[in-house]
């Protein structure tokens, strides 16, 4: 846990609410730039979290963050490949990601969250970030909009009520909401759209004493299993100290409406998998059996004036391609350098902040078809591999998370032979852009 010590006087140029992944890379950032930045984390560490295997493309982000040292000396489980295995049991050759790049950028980590998060926010204090943890945001300090200008309120700082129940105003020149999916912006100016095409669940748990690849490139790999009615998939996720992390991700309709408990749910689907049911013989169920669901949303904007959105606060994705961390930290280096360029030129306006949303979402939007490619019936990346070879480099790019170039777009006009595309969800103009 980090130090509390409340200051009311403080100001800050930036207040991050949220220390998550994407609360903790903008508060390092922040920091780096020279910028008084505080973090308000209302969860006391370590914590539980869900969201364990991360995309090599991160690697960028932890080298900024110097976090990479860490990682490394982490007892947390290279990851090295990404495997598909259908409901029949026919599994596809391991999608390796340093076949096309050897270097160690295209490794990266199974992480424990609990662990994982520890670290990233204790490294954004180590770099100069102030952290009050735990703190919790209860409200913010708004500036109504010119009357008939269209735009929404302007944020001028913060609310926090410490852990004796007293609250404090903190002033700022930006905010940022990396609040996770609690999403406080995005639901209080009513942003967020849901995918109405990807209502899912998913259920999902800790092992002990689950089966290991014994070959040491594939012992880290995440594994991705369709069960028997393909109505769902599981993850397969090799943790350290022999832990693996299970979980089921399928239609609301059909995982948890009208079902029994989380741990009854669980153990039927594990019995519809004929590729996990083995694996998990001689395994004991460590950890509570947890259910999450309606999770992949968008937000119509990433920023307004003085305000900004960052990670799970502004959009989600299936957990299909665990892109989830990835995109956390992504966008919150983006968003790091934008406030801080926008604040040297003396503009926190909406349209200055949200600089970097339109290409951060084009490589969302890239991975979101690949979460429909998945979800198509008959749809399978070997196959569609084995009929456009040309293509497979793309794939792999777009499985280690290089989706912000794009020049990977090529791949989606043969896919769309046999996958339904959805038309672009678009971000709205910047609030202020009509105005
Ligand atoms: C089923 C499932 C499986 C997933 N699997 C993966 C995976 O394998 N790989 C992957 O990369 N991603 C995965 N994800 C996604 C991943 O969990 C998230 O994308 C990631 O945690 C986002 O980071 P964040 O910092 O935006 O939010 P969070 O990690 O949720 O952090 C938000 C923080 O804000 C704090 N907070 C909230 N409100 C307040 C407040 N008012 N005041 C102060 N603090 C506040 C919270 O306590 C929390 O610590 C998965 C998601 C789901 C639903």
């Amino acid at each position: 846990m980090l130090k509390t010590n409340c200051d009311p006087h403080a100001d800050f140029d930036v207040v991050v609410i949220g220390g998550g992944p994407a609360g903790a890379t903008a508060g390092t950032i922040l920091a780096q730039h020279g910028r008084k930045t505080l973090v308000v984390e209302r969860a006391a560490f370590p914590r539980f979290h869900i969201g364990e295997s991360l995309m090599p493309e991160t690697y960028w982000v932890f080298e900024r963050l110097g976090m990479l040292e860490k990682l490394r000396r982490s007892t947390f489980v290279r990851k090295l490949s990404v495997q598909f295995v259908s409901a029949s049991g026919r599994e596809s050759a391991p999608f390796y990601f340093d076949e096309r790049d050897p270097r160690e950028c295209s490794q990266t980590w199974q992480v424990l969250r609990s662990e994982f998060d520890r670290m990233m926010l204790e490294n954004a204090a180590e770099h100069g970030a102030v952290v009050w943890q735990p703190c919790n945001v209860v409200d913010v300090i708004e500036q109504a909009p010119p009357l008939g200008s269209g735009r929404l309120p302007a944020i001028t700082g913060v609310v926090v009520q410490k852990e004796d129940g007293s609250t404090v105003r903190v002033g700022a020149r930006v905010v940022v909401d990396a609040t996770g999916t609690n999403g406080m912006l995005s639901r209080r100016f009513d942003l967020r759209q849901a995918d109405p095409a990807l209502r899912k669940a998913s259920v999902f748990a800790h092992y002990k004493g689950a089966w290991r690849d014994p070959n040491p490139r594939d012992t880290g790999a995440t594994l991705v299993m369709q069960i028997e009615n393909q109505a769902g998939w599981f993850w397969y996720i090799p943790l350290p100290d022999d832990i693996v992390s299970i979980g089921i991700v399928g239609d609301i309709d059909y995982l948890i409406k009208n079902r029994g408990k989380p741990e009854q749910i669980l153990a039927e689907e594990i019995a519809r998998c004929p590729f996990l049911r083995p694996r998990l013989e001689k395994a004991e169920r460590v950890s509570p059996v947890h259910v999450l669901s309606d999770f992949s949303y968008n937000s119509k904007a990433c920023a307004g004036d003085g305000w900004v959105l960052v990670g799970d606060a502004f959009t989600f994705l299936d957990p299909m391609y665990s892109s989830g961390v990835f995109f956390a930290l992504k966008s919150a280096e983006l968003a790091a350098d934008a406030i801080h360029e926008a604040l040297a030129a003396g503009d926190a306006s909406a349209a200055r902040l949200g600089v970097w949303g339109d290409p951060f979402y084009a490589g969302v939007q890239a991975i979101r078809k690949l979460v429909y490619a998945f979800y198509t019936p008959d749809f399978s990346f070997g196959k569609f591999t084995r009929m456009h070879p040309e293509f497979k480099d793309a794939l792999v790019r777009l499985l280690i998370g290089d989706v912000l170039k794009r020049d990977v777009d090529g791949i989606f006009e043969p896919m769309s032979e046999s996958v339904r595309i959805p038309a672009e969800i678009r971000l709205s103009p910047p609030p202020d852009a009509s105005g």
